[in-house]
Formats: C-alpha cells, sequence, structure tokens
C-alpha cells in the first residue's frame, strides 16, 4: 500500500529521534497492508543490528526486530539442541513452532515480521504475544528520554490494539526465562478454518523455579482482547471444576473478543474445555511412558455457531 504521508524514513533505533507523526517501522507487514493517512515518517529499525536471538544458562532473549523466520530455526540451531535441549532441558522450547505455525503467514509475513512488531501491534491473534506471554517473557522497552523500563509480556497488551506503550517508546527485546523455558508445557489452539487467524490459543506450563516444584500455569490468548494468566502454586492445584471456577473469575464475559474469527460464546466455550485439556494433560497424563504428546498444534474446525439476528 503507498503511504502518501510519508515524508522520510529515518534509520534509527533512538528514541530520542522520535517526534509527533512518526512510527517505528519493523518489518512492516501491518504498517503496509493497513496503511496510514497520518504518519510523516518512519523510523527505520532494519539497519539496528541487534543480534536476533541470544541463548545462554539465564535463558532466551529476543530482539524485538527477531523475525519469525529465525525464530522457527531456533530449535534447529547446534547450540540450541547442544545447549538448551540436552544440557539444561527446556522443554518449553517446543512451543516455538507451534506458535510461529499458528501466524496466517504468506512467505512475506513469514521472512519480514518480526517478535516486536507482532506483540507492538497486539492483535488479541499475536502468536508471539501468546508465546511470550506464555513462557513468562519480560518486555525491555526503551524512553525517549534515555529511560528503560521493564513489564511482563503477559501485561504488555491491554486490548485488541492497544498495549502499554507511551509514544515514542521502543521495544528492545523479549527475555524468556530459563525456568519458564524448564517446565513441562502444552498447546491448544483453535481456528474457525484450517489455515484460519486463531481464534483460541492456550498455554499450560506445569513446573516452578525450583527443580521438582508443580505450579501450573495457563495463559489464554486469541480467546481474549488481551492475554489472561491464572497461576496456581503446587500445593493448590485445581481438579476440573475448580480450573473452571479459576476462569468464571478471571475472564468477564465482555473480555471475550468478538470478530470474524470467531464469536465471544464460541471462544468461551472452546477456552473452558481446551483449558481442561491442558489441566488433564499436565496434571493428570494417563501414564508417564504413555501420555500424549505434550504440545500438539490441535485443529479442530467447528460448526461456526449462527449468529443471532439483531
Ligand atoms: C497476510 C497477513 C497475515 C497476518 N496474520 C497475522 C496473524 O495471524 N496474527 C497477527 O497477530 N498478525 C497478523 N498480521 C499482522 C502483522 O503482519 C503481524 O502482526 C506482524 O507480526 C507485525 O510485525 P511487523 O514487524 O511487520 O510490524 P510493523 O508492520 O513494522 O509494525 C507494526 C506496528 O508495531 C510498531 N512497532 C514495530 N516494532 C516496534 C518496536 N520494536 N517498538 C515499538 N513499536 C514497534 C509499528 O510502529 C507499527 O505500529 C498479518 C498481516 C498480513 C499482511
Amino acid at each position: 500500500m503507498d503511504m502518501n504521508t510519508i515524508e522520510a524514513v529515518v534509520p534509527t533505533t533512538d528514541p530520542a529521534d522520535w517526534r509527533e507523526g512518526d512510527a517505528w517501522l519493523a518489518g512492516g507487514t501491518m504498517l503496509f497492508s493497513y496503511g496510514s493517512a497520518v504518519l510523516k515518517r518512519l523510523l527505520d529499525l532494519g539497519s539496528a543490528g541487534w543480534p536476533a536471538i541470544k541463548v545462554g544458562p539465564e535463558g532466551i532473549e529476543l530482539a524485538a526486530t527477531a523475525t519469525i523466520a529465525e525464530l522457527y530455526a531456533l530449535p534447529d540451531q547446534p547450540v540450541v539442541r547442544e545447549y538448551a535441549v540436552k544440557e539444561y532441558g527446556w522443554p518449553g522450547l517446543d512451543l516455538v513452532r507451534p506458535c510461529c505455525d499458528s501466524f496466517v503467514a504468506s512467505f512475506k509475513v513469514w521472512n519480514m515480521s518480526t517478535v516486536g512488531g507482532n506483540l507492538c501491534t497486539s492483535l488479541p491473534a499475536g502468536p508471539m504475544i501468546s508465546l511470550c506471554a506464555g513462557l513468562d517473557g519480560t518486555a525491555t522497552i526503551l524512553g525517549p528520554g534515555g529511560s528503560s523500563r521493564t513489564v511482563p509480556v503477559a501485561e504488555f497488551v491491554v486490548g485488541d490494539g492497544r498495549n502499554v506503550l507511551a509514544p515514542g517508546e521502543l521495544l528492545r527485546s523479549i527475555h524468556l526465562p530459563a525456568s519458564a523455558l524448564a517446565s513441562k508445557a502444552a498447546f491448544r489452539r483453535l481456528s474457525l478454518s484450517n489455515l484460519g487467524r486463531s481464534g483460541v490459543l492456550l498455554i499450560g506450563r506445569l513446573g516452578g523455579p525450583n527443580a521438582g516444584e508443580k505450579a501450573l500455569v495457563l495463559t489464554i490468548t486469541a480467546a481474549t482482547r488481551r492475554p489472561v494468566q491464572l497461576r496456581f502454586t503446587a500445593g493448590d492445584l485445581p481438579d476440573a471444576s475448580q480450573l473452571a471456577a479459576a476462569i468464571d473469575d478471571a475472564v468477564p464475559e465482555a473480555l471475550y473478543h468478538d470478530d470474524i474469527h470467531g464469536l465471544p460464546e464460541w471462544r468461551r466455550d472452546m477456552t473452558y474445555r481446551l483449558a481442561e485439556e491442558i489441566r488433564a494433560e499436565l496434571l493428570d497424563p494417563p501414564n508417564e511412558g504413555g501420555a500424549e504428546a505434550a504440545v500438539s498444534g490441535d485443529f479442530w474446525p467447528p460448526q461456526r455457531p449462527a449468529r443471532k439476528e439483531a
């Protein structure tokens, strides 16, 4: 799309350069497809030169400019296979590919769009939001006055297309902590059509900062306008009815998203269903050897309920 109000494209990563009418430009897949009639300058992050992904004992550091293609390649990197999988044992890494696959992604979106651009677009169906919130990611945000602050990714998005960034603030990176990567993970996603945008995406994790600890974290995304996280301590793990009651408390009706990709009633019903599947998979596996795969990209296109006549 032509953006004929644009007067300049400025290569910079310095929030001090930002002024009214500017937008940060990452992969451009949202900016150039939705367009704008008001933007005057694009502050181009393309020459940032930030290392896309850093892996260490503390966890994984994703630059905001890391592309979906780079992230998808992560589990195959020799350093990751050698250290992250063999030495640290990070089953949480198994979430990376199902989340990347949850994009309705053309070649362009896959290769150009960025982790940071996805968080900052802040759509309910943002799969990088699901991944980073599900793994207890922390976002580092740079401000125009040289300031820096951190925000849990689960709190970064506050509504459909809305986030905590103040004008001019730049999302720099996302830290995924080793403690979350070390926990056992379960993934469920539903869409109304086989290659459709996510209508419900839930991630469960079982584990804790201390070895052997069994805390349960459930992150609800796509069904809701913003991520919702439920946490249960090792001594307080829920049965099916307790989990349903916790969802009742945490997700008011108005928080279920409503758009062409799913009615709120369907998203709500599927949230309860998938949450219970995750709870059962993580807490009541049939037996240790024969349990279902911990991560499954389970598409189950149900009949779309008829919309009520106005
Ligand atoms: C065919 C198609 C399919 C798509 N499918 C999906 C989908 O399934 N789910 C989904 O969520 N989205 C989808 N999108 C929307 C969009 O492509 C993605 O959200 C993408 O991840 C945006 O990343 P980007 O790097 O291209 O962002 P850009 O287009 O470069 O930027 C998006 C917004 O974020 C801001 N921004 C970018 N980076 C930063 C930063 N580091 N700090 C502060 N602000 C920043 C920009 O100023 C802009 O407002 C789709 C788009 C297309 C065209």
